[in-house]
Protein backbone atom coordinates (compact mmCIF):
# COMPACT_ATOMS: atom_id res chain seq x y z
CA UNK A 1 0.00 0.00 0.00
CA UNK A 2 1.60 3.37 -0.88
CA UNK A 3 1.25 6.04 1.78
CA UNK A 4 1.38 3.44 4.38
CA UNK A 5 0.96 5.24 7.79
CA UNK A 6 0.04 8.35 6.09
CA UNK A 7 -3.22 10.01 7.95
CA UNK A 8 -6.59 10.42 6.20
CA UNK A 9 -6.32 13.75 5.34
CA UNK A 10 -3.16 12.42 3.13
CA UNK A 11 -5.00 9.85 1.81
CA UNK A 12 -7.39 11.74 0.77
CA UNK A 13 -5.09 14.22 -0.88
CA UNK A 14 -3.55 11.66 -2.87
CA UNK A 15 -7.12 9.99 -4.19
CA UNK A 16 -6.36 8.88 -7.70
CA UNK A 17 -7.10 6.66 -10.47
CA UNK A 18 -4.58 3.87 -9.90
CA UNK A 19 -2.93 2.78 -13.67
CA UNK A 20 -4.59 -0.11 -15.53
CA UNK A 21 -4.22 -1.57 -18.44
CA UNK A 22 -7.85 -3.42 -18.39
CA UNK A 23 -10.07 -0.87 -19.16
CA UNK A 24 -11.94 -1.12 -22.82
CA UNK A 25 -12.49 2.46 -22.66
CA UNK A 26 -9.65 5.09 -21.97
CA UNK A 27 -10.67 6.79 -18.09
CA UNK A 28 -10.69 10.60 -18.31
CA UNK A 29 -7.59 12.00 -17.85
CA UNK A 30 -8.09 14.99 -16.14
CA UNK A 31 -4.91 15.38 -14.18
CA UNK A 32 -2.74 18.42 -14.76
CA UNK A 33 0.37 17.59 -13.35
CA UNK A 34 2.22 14.61 -13.95
CA UNK A 35 4.98 12.79 -11.59
CA UNK A 36 8.79 12.24 -12.08
CA UNK A 37 10.85 9.28 -10.63
CA UNK A 38 13.57 8.75 -8.12
CA UNK A 39 16.00 10.02 -11.01
CA UNK A 40 13.88 12.95 -11.46
CA UNK A 41 12.97 11.69 -14.84
CA UNK A 42 9.08 12.46 -16.20
CA UNK A 43 7.90 8.86 -15.80
CA UNK A 44 5.29 9.82 -18.69
CA UNK A 45 7.13 11.81 -21.14
CA UNK A 46 5.28 15.00 -19.98
CA UNK A 47 4.85 17.01 -17.18
CA UNK A 48 2.25 19.06 -17.56
CA UNK A 49 -0.95 19.16 -19.21
CA UNK A 50 -1.05 22.27 -20.93
CA UNK A 51 2.22 20.94 -22.66
CA UNK A 52 -0.15 17.71 -23.99
CA UNK A 53 -2.44 15.72 -21.83
CA UNK A 54 -2.26 12.24 -21.91
CA UNK A 55 -6.33 12.44 -22.88
CA UNK A 56 -5.23 13.82 -26.09
CA UNK A 57 -3.13 10.51 -26.89
CA UNK A 58 -6.11 8.81 -28.30
CA UNK A 59 -7.70 10.88 -30.24
CA UNK A 60 -4.34 12.63 -31.63
CA UNK A 61 -2.92 9.19 -32.76
CA UNK A 62 -5.96 7.87 -34.38
CA UNK A 63 -5.97 11.09 -36.37
CA UNK A 64 -2.47 10.67 -37.91
CA UNK A 65 -3.02 7.40 -38.57
CA UNK A 66 -6.45 7.73 -40.44
CA UNK A 67 -5.07 10.92 -42.21
CA UNK A 68 -1.71 9.17 -42.88
CA UNK A 69 0.57 11.68 -41.45
CA UNK A 70 3.16 11.72 -38.90
CA UNK A 71 1.79 14.07 -36.38
CA UNK A 72 -1.67 15.24 -34.73
CA UNK A 73 -2.31 18.47 -33.00
CA UNK A 74 -5.75 18.32 -31.15
CA UNK A 75 -7.36 21.99 -30.40
CA UNK A 76 -9.81 23.92 -28.17
CA UNK A 77 -11.52 24.35 -31.82
CA UNK A 78 -11.36 24.06 -35.24
CA UNK A 79 -11.02 27.93 -35.59
CA UNK A 80 -8.15 27.44 -32.61
CA UNK A 81 -6.00 24.76 -35.16
CA UNK A 82 -6.99 26.68 -38.45
CA UNK A 83 -5.38 29.77 -36.76
CA UNK A 84 -2.58 28.87 -35.33
CA UNK A 85 -1.16 27.68 -38.96
CA UNK A 86 -1.66 31.02 -39.75
CA UNK A 87 -0.09 32.92 -36.88
CA UNK A 88 2.70 30.40 -37.56
CA UNK A 89 3.46 31.74 -40.77
CA UNK A 90 6.70 34.52 -40.79
CA UNK A 91 4.83 37.98 -40.91
CA UNK A 92 4.12 39.78 -44.27
CA UNK A 93 3.61 35.98 -45.94
CA UNK A 94 2.29 35.89 -48.64
CA UNK A 95 -1.35 33.18 -48.50
CA UNK A 96 -4.04 32.24 -51.29
CA UNK A 97 -7.20 31.09 -49.55
CA UNK A 98 -10.92 30.40 -51.23
CA UNK A 99 -13.18 32.49 -51.99
CA UNK A 100 -15.41 29.85 -51.09
CA UNK A 101 -14.65 28.92 -47.31
CA UNK A 102 -15.81 28.89 -44.08
CA UNK A 103 -17.75 32.45 -43.33
CA UNK A 104 -15.88 32.74 -39.64
CA UNK A 105 -12.22 31.56 -40.90
CA UNK A 106 -12.20 34.16 -43.77
CA UNK A 107 -13.45 36.75 -42.39
CA UNK A 108 -11.00 36.41 -39.29
CA UNK A 109 -7.58 35.72 -41.91
CA UNK A 110 -8.76 39.12 -43.56
CA UNK A 111 -9.19 41.18 -40.34
CA UNK A 112 -6.39 39.41 -39.00
CA UNK A 113 -4.02 39.72 -42.23
CA UNK A 114 -3.85 43.57 -41.88
CA UNK A 115 -0.64 45.68 -40.87
CA UNK A 116 1.50 43.80 -42.68
CA UNK A 117 0.97 40.10 -40.46
CA UNK A 118 -0.27 38.85 -43.84
CA UNK A 119 -0.46 39.31 -47.71
CA UNK A 120 -3.34 37.48 -48.49
CA UNK A 121 -5.20 36.66 -51.83
CA UNK A 122 -8.40 35.05 -52.37
CA UNK A 123 -9.14 32.79 -55.74
CA UNK A 124 -11.52 30.27 -56.81
CA UNK A 125 -9.47 27.71 -55.67
CA UNK A 126 -11.60 24.91 -57.84
CA UNK A 127 -10.32 26.87 -60.99
CA UNK A 128 -6.84 25.53 -60.82
CA UNK A 129 -5.85 28.36 -63.92
CA UNK A 130 -7.08 30.96 -61.53
CA UNK A 131 -5.08 29.25 -58.41
CA UNK A 132 -1.82 28.91 -60.42
CA UNK A 133 -2.13 32.68 -61.33
CA UNK A 134 -2.92 33.97 -57.84
CA UNK A 135 0.78 31.69 -56.09
CA UNK A 136 4.16 33.94 -56.66
CA UNK A 137 6.64 31.73 -56.99
CA UNK A 138 8.86 31.74 -54.31
CA UNK A 139 7.16 34.05 -52.34
CA UNK A 140 3.96 32.07 -51.34
CA UNK A 141 4.09 30.65 -48.41
CA UNK A 142 1.03 28.99 -48.24
CA UNK A 143 -2.35 27.49 -50.02
CA UNK A 144 -5.62 26.92 -48.04
CA UNK A 145 -8.03 25.03 -49.51
CA UNK A 146 -11.72 23.91 -48.72
CA UNK A 147 -13.28 20.81 -49.65
CA UNK A 148 -15.91 20.77 -50.11
CA UNK A 149 -16.27 24.71 -49.22
CA UNK A 150 -19.02 25.43 -46.78
CA UNK A 151 -22.16 26.36 -48.26
CA UNK A 152 -21.99 25.93 -51.72
CA UNK A 153 -19.75 22.48 -51.68
CA UNK A 154 -17.28 23.99 -54.47
CA UNK A 155 -15.08 20.99 -54.91
CA UNK A 156 -10.75 22.00 -55.32
CA UNK A 157 -8.42 19.63 -56.92
CA UNK A 158 -5.97 18.83 -53.94
CA UNK A 159 -3.72 17.13 -56.37
CA UNK A 160 -3.30 19.52 -58.42
CA UNK A 161 -2.95 22.39 -55.87
CA UNK A 162 -0.20 20.65 -54.19
CA UNK A 163 1.30 20.44 -57.50
CA UNK A 164 1.40 24.39 -58.23
CA UNK A 165 2.71 24.86 -54.56
CA UNK A 166 5.54 22.63 -54.68
CA UNK A 167 6.63 24.51 -58.06
CA UNK A 168 6.36 27.97 -56.15
CA UNK A 169 7.97 26.46 -52.99
CA UNK A 170 4.82 27.00 -51.11
CA UNK A 171 2.84 24.35 -48.70
CA UNK A 172 -0.86 23.34 -48.82
CA UNK A 173 -3.10 23.38 -45.90
CA UNK A 174 -6.63 22.27 -46.89
CA UNK A 175 -10.02 22.11 -44.44
CA UNK A 176 -10.84 18.78 -44.98
CA UNK A 177 -14.28 18.96 -42.17
CA UNK A 178 -16.72 18.60 -44.36
CA UNK A 179 -15.00 15.16 -46.06
CA UNK A 180 -13.54 13.51 -42.75
CA UNK A 181 -10.63 11.30 -43.24
CA UNK A 182 -12.58 8.64 -44.43
CA UNK A 183 -13.72 10.59 -48.12
CA UNK A 184 -10.28 12.24 -48.96
CA UNK A 185 -6.59 11.58 -47.46
CA UNK A 186 -5.73 15.28 -48.30
CA UNK A 187 -1.66 14.06 -47.74
CA UNK A 188 -1.63 11.60 -49.53
CA UNK A 189 -2.87 13.74 -52.71
CA UNK A 190 0.22 16.29 -51.91
CA UNK A 191 -1.01 18.24 -49.11
CA UNK A 192 1.10 19.36 -46.04
CA UNK A 193 -1.45 19.93 -43.51
CA UNK A 194 -4.97 18.73 -43.06
CA UNK A 195 -7.44 21.12 -40.49
CA UNK A 196 -10.37 19.55 -39.04
CA UNK A 197 -13.02 20.88 -36.85
CA UNK A 198 -13.56 18.12 -34.90
CA UNK A 199 -17.32 19.97 -33.48
CA UNK A 200 -18.33 18.32 -36.69
CA UNK A 201 -18.37 15.00 -38.17
CA UNK A 202 -15.22 13.55 -36.08
CA UNK A 203 -16.97 13.77 -32.51
CA UNK A 204 -20.63 13.82 -34.09
CA UNK A 205 -22.60 14.22 -31.97
CA UNK A 206 -22.95 17.91 -31.53
CA UNK A 207 -21.44 18.54 -27.91
CA UNK A 208 -17.93 19.11 -27.93
CA UNK A 209 -16.15 22.26 -29.64
CA UNK A 210 -12.55 20.60 -30.84
CA UNK A 211 -10.19 21.38 -33.43
CA UNK A 212 -7.35 19.28 -34.74
CA UNK A 213 -4.41 19.55 -37.56
CA UNK A 214 -2.50 16.73 -38.64
CA UNK A 215 1.10 17.37 -40.69
CA UNK A 216 2.99 15.26 -42.90
CA UNK A 217 6.36 15.77 -41.72
CA UNK A 218 7.57 17.54 -38.57
CA UNK A 219 8.61 21.02 -40.85
CA UNK A 220 9.76 23.91 -39.16
CA UNK A 221 6.41 25.66 -39.58
CA UNK A 222 4.93 22.46 -37.80
CA UNK A 223 7.15 22.90 -35.10
CA UNK A 224 5.91 26.77 -34.79
CA UNK A 225 2.58 25.51 -34.43
CA UNK A 226 3.50 22.97 -31.76
CA UNK A 227 4.87 26.24 -30.15
CA UNK A 228 1.71 28.03 -30.51
CA UNK A 229 -0.36 25.54 -28.77
CA UNK A 230 1.50 25.23 -25.61
CA UNK A 231 2.13 28.51 -25.20
CA UNK A 232 -0.90 30.08 -26.35
CA UNK A 233 -2.27 28.03 -23.61
CA UNK A 234 -6.13 28.01 -25.31
CA UNK A 235 -6.20 23.83 -24.73
CA UNK A 236 -8.74 21.66 -25.43
CA UNK A 237 -10.20 20.01 -21.93
CA UNK A 238 -9.42 16.75 -21.33
CA UNK A 239 -13.24 16.08 -20.87
CA UNK A 240 -13.80 17.37 -24.52
CA UNK A 241 -10.78 15.09 -25.16
CA UNK A 242 -12.44 11.74 -24.05
CA UNK A 243 -16.20 13.12 -25.57
CA UNK A 244 -13.83 13.49 -29.16
CA UNK A 245 -12.22 9.98 -28.97
CA UNK A 246 -15.86 8.23 -27.84
CA UNK A 247 -17.81 9.71 -30.62
CA UNK A 248 -14.61 9.14 -32.91
CA UNK A 249 -15.31 5.48 -32.69
CA UNK A 250 -18.45 5.28 -34.53
CA UNK A 251 -17.30 7.71 -37.30
CA UNK A 252 -17.43 5.08 -40.11
CA UNK A 253 -20.90 4.08 -39.98
CA UNK A 254 -22.15 7.83 -39.21
CA UNK A 255 -20.12 9.29 -42.59
CA UNK A 256 -21.49 5.92 -44.71
CA UNK A 257 -24.97 6.41 -43.32
CA UNK A 258 -24.76 10.09 -43.90
CA UNK A 259 -23.45 10.15 -47.62
CA UNK A 260 -25.86 7.31 -48.25
CA UNK A 261 -29.22 9.16 -47.50
CA UNK A 262 -27.19 12.42 -48.83
CA UNK A 263 -27.12 11.40 -51.94
CA UNK A 264 -30.38 9.84 -52.16
CA UNK A 265 -31.94 12.99 -50.77
CA UNK A 266 -29.64 15.11 -53.47
CA UNK A 267 -31.17 13.08 -56.23
CA UNK A 268 -34.98 13.22 -55.25
CA UNK A 269 -34.58 17.21 -54.79
CA UNK A 270 -33.14 17.58 -57.63
CA UNK A 271 -36.39 16.65 -59.44
CA UNK A 272 -38.66 18.64 -57.38
CA UNK A 273 -40.34 21.82 -59.23
CA UNK A 274 -39.58 24.37 -56.00
CA UNK A 275 -36.05 23.83 -55.87
CA UNK A 276 -34.20 25.85 -58.83
CA UNK A 277 -30.50 24.16 -58.14
CA UNK A 278 -28.94 21.81 -55.66
CA UNK A 279 -25.60 21.34 -54.92
CA UNK A 280 -23.83 17.99 -53.94
CA UNK A 281 -20.43 16.94 -55.24
CA UNK A 282 -22.07 13.33 -55.76
CA UNK A 283 -24.52 14.68 -58.43
CA UNK A 284 -23.32 14.44 -62.19
CA UNK A 285 -25.08 18.32 -62.26
CA UNK A 286 -22.10 19.27 -59.54
CA UNK A 287 -19.74 21.56 -61.43
CA UNK A 288 -16.43 19.68 -60.12
CA UNK A 289 -18.36 16.44 -59.96
CA UNK A 290 -15.22 14.40 -61.70
CA UNK A 291 -13.03 15.92 -60.02
CA UNK A 292 -15.01 15.06 -56.56
CA UNK A 293 -15.52 11.30 -58.16
CA UNK A 294 -11.71 11.52 -58.47
CA UNK A 295 -10.92 12.62 -54.70
CA UNK A 296 -13.65 11.53 -52.84
CA UNK A 297 -13.73 7.93 -51.96
CA UNK A 298 -16.57 5.73 -50.38
CA UNK A 299 -19.41 8.69 -50.99
CA UNK A 300 -19.15 12.07 -50.71
CA UNK A 301 -20.64 13.43 -47.20
CA UNK A 302 -23.63 14.42 -45.88
CA UNK A 303 -23.40 18.08 -46.64
CA UNK A 304 -25.61 19.60 -49.34
CA UNK A 305 -27.46 22.74 -50.27
CA UNK A 306 -30.00 24.00 -52.24
CA UNK A 307 -31.69 26.85 -54.26
CA UNK A 308 -35.17 27.51 -53.74
CA UNK A 309 -37.95 29.66 -55.69
CA UNK A 310 -38.87 32.46 -53.74
CA UNK A 311 -35.70 34.25 -53.00
CA UNK A 312 -34.48 34.88 -48.90
CA UNK A 313 -38.41 34.88 -48.00
CA UNK A 314 -38.89 31.60 -49.77
CA UNK A 315 -35.80 29.87 -48.18
CA UNK A 316 -37.03 30.97 -45.13
CA UNK A 317 -40.74 29.61 -45.37
CA UNK A 318 -39.42 26.20 -46.12
CA UNK A 319 -37.07 26.13 -42.95
CA UNK A 320 -39.81 26.99 -40.75
CA UNK A 321 -42.37 24.22 -42.15
CA UNK A 322 -39.39 22.00 -41.18
CA UNK A 323 -40.20 19.35 -38.33
CA UNK A 324 -37.57 16.48 -38.73
CA UNK A 325 -34.80 19.05 -39.64
CA UNK A 326 -33.80 21.30 -36.74
CA UNK A 327 -33.33 25.03 -37.46
CA UNK A 328 -29.85 25.55 -36.32
CA UNK A 329 -26.19 26.18 -37.48
CA UNK A 330 -22.97 23.75 -37.50
CA UNK A 331 -23.11 20.05 -39.19
CA UNK A 332 -21.83 16.23 -38.71
CA UNK A 333 -24.33 15.17 -35.96
CA UNK A 334 -26.47 12.59 -35.60
CA UNK A 335 -29.67 15.23 -36.11
CA UNK A 336 -30.52 16.93 -39.81
CA UNK A 337 -30.16 20.55 -39.47
CA UNK A 338 -31.58 23.01 -41.86
CA UNK A 339 -29.80 26.59 -42.33
CA UNK A 340 -30.26 29.87 -44.01
CA UNK A 341 -26.74 30.66 -44.08
CA UNK A 342 -27.35 34.25 -45.20
CA UNK A 343 -29.24 35.11 -42.20
CA UNK A 344 -25.97 33.10 -40.01
CA UNK A 345 -23.43 34.91 -41.91
CA UNK A 346 -25.01 37.97 -41.74
CA UNK A 347 -23.75 41.09 -42.72
CA UNK A 348 -21.50 41.08 -45.91
CA UNK A 349 -22.50 37.35 -46.46
CA UNK A 350 -22.05 36.29 -49.29
CA UNK A 351 -23.87 33.10 -49.24
CA UNK A 352 -26.65 33.23 -52.09
CA UNK A 353 -30.11 34.62 -50.31
CA UNK A 354 -31.97 31.47 -51.39
CA UNK A 355 -30.07 29.05 -50.52
CA UNK A 356 -30.59 26.66 -47.12
CA UNK A 357 -27.86 24.44 -46.05
CA UNK A 358 -28.59 21.06 -45.21
CA UNK A 359 -26.38 18.79 -42.84
CA UNK A 360 -27.75 14.89 -42.76
CA UNK A 361 -27.62 13.35 -39.58
CA UNK A 362 -28.82 9.87 -39.20
CA UNK A 363 -32.48 10.06 -38.89
CA UNK A 364 -34.72 7.41 -41.29
CA UNK A 365 -34.12 7.90 -44.82
CA UNK A 366 -37.71 8.17 -45.36
CA UNK A 367 -38.52 10.58 -42.57
CA UNK A 368 -36.76 13.50 -44.19
CA UNK A 369 -37.86 13.17 -47.60
CA UNK A 370 -41.38 13.49 -46.15
CA UNK A 371 -40.52 16.02 -43.88
CA UNK A 372 -38.37 18.18 -46.90
CA UNK A 373 -41.84 17.19 -48.94
CA UNK A 374 -44.20 19.10 -46.47
CA UNK A 375 -41.58 22.02 -46.07
CA UNK A 376 -41.33 22.37 -49.86
CA UNK A 377 -45.22 22.14 -50.71
C1 LIG B 1 -17.09 24.61 -38.08
C2 LIG B 1 -16.02 24.78 -39.07
C3 LIG B 1 -14.82 25.44 -38.76
C4 LIG B 1 -14.59 26.05 -37.41
O1 LIG B 1 -14.53 25.07 -36.42
P1 LIG B 1 -15.00 25.31 -34.89
O2 LIG B 1 -14.79 23.99 -34.27
O3 LIG B 1 -16.44 25.76 -34.93
O4 LIG B 1 -14.11 26.38 -34.33
C5 LIG B 1 -13.84 25.52 -39.74
N1 LIG B 1 -14.03 24.99 -40.98
C6 LIG B 1 -15.17 24.36 -41.31
C7 LIG B 1 -15.32 23.80 -42.67
C8 LIG B 1 -16.20 24.23 -40.37
O5 LIG B 1 -17.34 23.61 -40.72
Amino acid sequence: MKLKGAHPGTVLAHTRTQAATDHVTAPIAMSTTFARGEDNALLAGVDYARDGSPAYLDPEATLARLEGGSRALVFASGMAAATAVFMSLEPGAHVVVPSAMYWALKGWILRWATGGRLDVDVVDSWDTDALFAAVRRGKTRLIWLETPANPTWEVSDISAAAEIARAAGALLAVDSTAATPLITRPLELGAEIVMHSASKYLNGHSDVIAGALVTKDVSPLWQRIALHRRGGGAILGPFEAWLLARGMRTLAVRVQRQSRTALALARWLEAQPSVTRVRYPGLPSHPQHDVAARQMRGGFGGMLSIHVKGGAEGALSVASRARVFIRATSLGGTESLIEHRATAEGEGSVAPPDLLRLSIGLEDEADLLADLERALA
